[in-house]
C-alpha cells in the first residue's frame, strides 16, 4: 500500500474510492503528486479550476481580500457580493442573485424557490420534472432530483414529487405535466450523467411548455457553466430563457461559491427569513469569483473554450476513428467532452494517470475530458498523444 493511503484511510471516512495518488501542488494545466510526478490535468478539479491552477491574478486577488476582510456574514451588505450579483445579471439577464457555497446548495435553493412558486394561486404544486441521467448534488433535495440509484441507494425515503423524463424528448416532459407540476429542472450538458447535450430545440420547447403551464424553468449550470462550453452558461447557445439558474464549481475558480440567478418575475418569492446561509457570498468567495470573471474577460476564455474545444474534439474524433472498438461515441461541447467507451472508464483512467494525464469517468462508460480553459494548444496535443498511447494499452476484456 502507498505510504499516504494507510493514513488517509485511518482518518478519513470511506465515502470516496481509495485514491491512487496524493496531490500536493498545481500550476497552470499541471498537478504534482507527493512523489514528484507531474500530471497534465484534464479534470480541472471536476470543472472547477477553469483558470488552471494558481492563476497569478486569482491568487493575488484572493490574498489581497484576506488581508482586507474574509467574512462578516449576511447580516450586512457586502460590496463585493452586490457587485458580483450585478456582474452575473449583466451576463445572464435582468434578475437577482442569491449566494451559497456549492452546486447542491444552489439546487436546493432552486427547489425551495419552486415550493414558494407552487403556493402562489390556488392549490399547492410541488412536482418537478427532471431529466433521466441528470445529476444535481448529494444533499437530500438535490439527490431526490437525481435519478441514478448509484447515488440514491441507501438514502430513501427521499423527497417525493420528482418525475424523471427522457432528456431531449419534449413530449415525455409534456405528458408528465399535471395540476401538481410546478417546475422543470435540467442541465444544458449532463456532466456526471455522461456528457449528454440538451438540444437547442429541446430547451426552447421546455421554455415554451413552462410559459404555457406557469412552471418555473430551472437550469442547473453547475458543471457546464462559467465559460466551459463556449458560452458563459451552456444553455445560452440555445437562446432559451430560463427563470432561474444554479451555478457553482467554476464560479470561484477553486474557492467554494455557489449562486442562483432568478429572473425579475420570480426574484421576490424569497423574502426576509425564507432562506439563508452563514458563509454564502462572503467577501473572500466573491473576490475569488470577481477574479474568475475578470480573467475570463481579459483572456477571452469563452472564445478560447470554443477554439481549443474544437482542437480537442478534432483530436478525439481522430482517435475514435483509430480505435472504433474502444471509443463508441464522442459527445459534448467546448472544453467539456466525453468519450463513450466500450467498457467502464476506470481502467483507462488508471492507464492515463500512469502515463501522466488526469481524466475522470462519468456514467454510461464515459471518459470525461475537462481541461482548464487556459490550456495551451501544445498541452492539448500532449494530452491527445497520451490518450492515443493509453488507448493502445487499454484492453477490452
Ligand atoms: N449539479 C451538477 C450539474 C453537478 O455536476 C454537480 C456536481 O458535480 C452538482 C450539481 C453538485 O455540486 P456540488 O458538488 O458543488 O454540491
Amino acid at each position: 500500500m502507498m505510504d499516504f493511503l494507510q493514513k488517509h484511510q485511518s482518518f478519513l471516512m470511506g465515502n470516496y474510492a481509495p485514491p491512487a495518488i496524493e496531490i500536493v501542488r498545481g500550476k497552470g494545466s499541471h498537478l504534482w503528486d507527493s512523489q514528484g510526478k507531474q500530471y497534465l490535468d484534464f479534470t480541472s478539479g471536476i470543472a472547477v479550476t477553469n483558470l488552471g491552477h494558481s492563476h497569478p491574478k486569482w491568487v493575488k486577488q484572493v490574498q489581497k481580500q484576506t488581508e482586507v476582510l474574509a467574512h462578516c456574514s449576511n447580516l450586512y451588505s457586502i460590496p463585493e457580493q452586490v457587485r458580483l450579483a450585478e456582474r452575473l445579471a449583466s451576463k445572464i439577464g435582468s434578475g437577482k442573485v442569491l449566494f451559497c457555497n456549492s452546486g447542491a446548495e444552489a439546487n436546493e435553493a432552486l427547489i425551495k424557490l419552486s415550493r414558494l412558486h407552487g403556493q402562489c394561486g390556488q392549490g399547492k404544486r410541488t412536482k418537478i420534472l427532471v431529466a433521466k441521467n441528470g445529476f444535481h448534488g448529494r444533499t437530500l433535495g438535490a439527490l431526490s432530483a437525481t435519478e441514478s440509484s448509484k447515488y440514491r441507494s441507501g438514502f430513501e425515503p427521499l423527497l417525493s414529487g420528482f418525475v424523471f423524463c427522457e432528456l431531449n424528448q419534449l413530449s415525455d416532459f409534456e405528458n408528465a405535466i399535471d395540476e401538481e407540476t410546478v417546475a422543470v429542472l435540467v442541465e444544458s450538458i449532463q456532466g456526471e450523467g455522461g456528457l449528454h447535450v440538451a438540444s437547442d430545440s429541446f430547451l426552447l420547447g421546455i421554455e415554451k411548455l413552462c410559459k404555457q403551464h406557469n412552471l418555473l424553468f430551472l437550469m442547473d449550470e453547475v458543471q457546464a457553466g462559467i465559460a466551459r462550453t463556449g458560452e458563459f452558461l451552456g444553455y445560452q447557445k440555445s437562446g432559451a430563457q430560463p427563470d432561474a439558474i444554479a451555478m457553482a464549481k467554476g464560479l470561484g475558480g477553486g474557492f467554494p461559491i455557489g449562486a442562483i440567478w432568478v429572473s425579475e418575475a420570480y426574484a421576490s418569492l424569497f423574502v426576509p427569513g425564507s432562506h439563508g446561509t452563514t458563509f454564502g457570498g462572503s467577501p473572500l468567495a466573491c473576490s475569488a469569483a470577481h477574479a474568475v470573471l475578470d480573467i475570463i474577460e481579459e483572456e477571452n476564455l469563452i472564445s478560447r473554450a470554443c477554439e481549443l474545444g474544437g482542437q480537442l474534439l478534432e483530436g478525439v474524433q481522430r482517435l475514435a476513428e483509430k480505435f472504433p472498438q474502444k471509443i463508441l461515441e464522442v459527445r459534448g461541447r467546448g472544453l467539456m467532452l466525453g468519450l463513450q467507451l466500450a467498457a467502464e472508464p476506470a481502467e483507462l483512467v488508471s492507464i492515463l494517470r500512469n502515463n501522466g494525464l488526469l481524466a475522470v469517468g462519468a456514467a454510461g462508460q464515459t471518459l470525461r475530458l475537462l481541461p482548464p480553459l487556459t490550456i495551451s494548444k501544445e498541452e492539448i496535443e500532449k494530452g491527445l498523444a497520451i490518450l492515443d498511447e493509453s488507448l493502445i494499452q487499454f484492453e477490452l476484456n
